[in-house]
């Protein structure tokens, strides 16, 4: 009979130590990521189910890690909201994306908004507006080609501060987005109150749309939902025809996923935006 004795510790004890120097390993070389210019930023397309055209994109962070090579932002994004260090990123996001967008406009391609994604502690910058402002002059992009996507919780910490900022970041004339709706713990009721213009359903209803009644349910539920207060839905990780098929006869309005186009880099999203391919 196996009991759990010293080794069975000692294996744990090691790979715990391992987990946690490998994470101070991440943490340390994140430090230096943005100095040494290790980020890239990725391009997915969001196309219109009506006119099949594509209208805009969602920037995404990547890390081109010297050993590593491409480090997701699922595994890093957390350890740079924990040390702050999301701010200086999350800077360097938004000033690359409007850059990148105000060169493909300039190049000549038909004008597409870009998306970023903001993190908690970015919005709860008192200088979040100021610093949009600052990007926006800087790389000369006009404020109507910027999207910004926000989650439901960072909304629901203090809800009336949050309409404040919003209304300010709307103000500039901007878009904004909520993100991953459905699993945040937001109340309807305040859904009203948020002046966006988008809402994105979260992948997680979408993955198993055709087996799981209740996220189908859900699905058509959101949809119906932005319908009625006059929000544009963008339904994210549309994987397939029958994804797609389904949205549209709900009346979605917009699909993002692998079904049209993974995340690309800027050459191949520009090589897209060449093409000029429709859904
Ligand atoms: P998100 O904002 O919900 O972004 C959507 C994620 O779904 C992306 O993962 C995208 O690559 C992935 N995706 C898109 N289409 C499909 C599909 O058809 N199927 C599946 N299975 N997945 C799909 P990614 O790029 O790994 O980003 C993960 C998360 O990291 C993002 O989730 C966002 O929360 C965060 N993130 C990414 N870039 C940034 C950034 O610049 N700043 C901040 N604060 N967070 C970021
Ligand atoms: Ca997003
Ligand atoms: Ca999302
Ligand atoms: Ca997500």
């Amino acid at each position: 009979k196996l009991m759990p004795g010293k080794n069975v510790y000692q294996y744990f004890s090691q790979e715990m130590n391992q987990r946690v120097s490998e994470r101070l390993r991440l943490e340390q070389d994140l430090r230096s990521a943005l100095d040494r210019g290790e980020f890239r930023l990725f391009y997915q397309p969001k196309v219109d189910l009506v006119s099949g055209e594509m209208h805009s994109m969602e920037a995404l962070i990547r890390w081109a890690h010297p050993e590593s090579g491409l480090v997701s932002p699922v595994r890093f994004i957390p350890i740079a909201e924990e040390t702050g260090l999301i701010i200086p990123i999350g800077q360097w996001v938004l000033e690359e994306a409007c850059r990148q967008n105000r060169a493909w406009q300039d190049a000549g391609f038909p004008p597409l908004r870009v998306a970023v994604n903001l993190s908690a502690t970015q919005f709860a910058q008192p200088d979040i507006v100021d610093s949009i402002v600052a990007v926006l002059e800087k790389t000369g992009l006009d404020p109507e080609f910027l999207e910004l996507e926000i989650t439901e919780s960072m909304l629901m910490e203090d809800v009336e501060d949050a309409i404040r900022i919003l209304r300010e970041l709307k103000g500039l004339g901007l878009s904004l987005a909520i993100d991953d709706f459905g699993t945040g713990y937001s109340s309807l009721s305040y859904l009203k109150r948020f002046p966006v213009d988008c809402i994105k359903i979260d992948q997680s209803f979408i993955a198993e749309l055709l087996k799981n009644s209740e996220d189908a349910a859900i699905t058509s539920a959101i949809i119906a939902l932005a319908g009625s207060l006059n929000l544009n839905v963008t339904a994210e990780g549309v994987e397939t025809l029958e994804h797609v098929d389904f949205l549209r006869r709900r009346g979605c309005h917009e699909i993002q996923g692998y079904y049209f186009s993974r995340p690309l880099p800027p050459e191949d999203f520009t090589r897209l935006l060449r093409e000029g391919r429709n859904l």
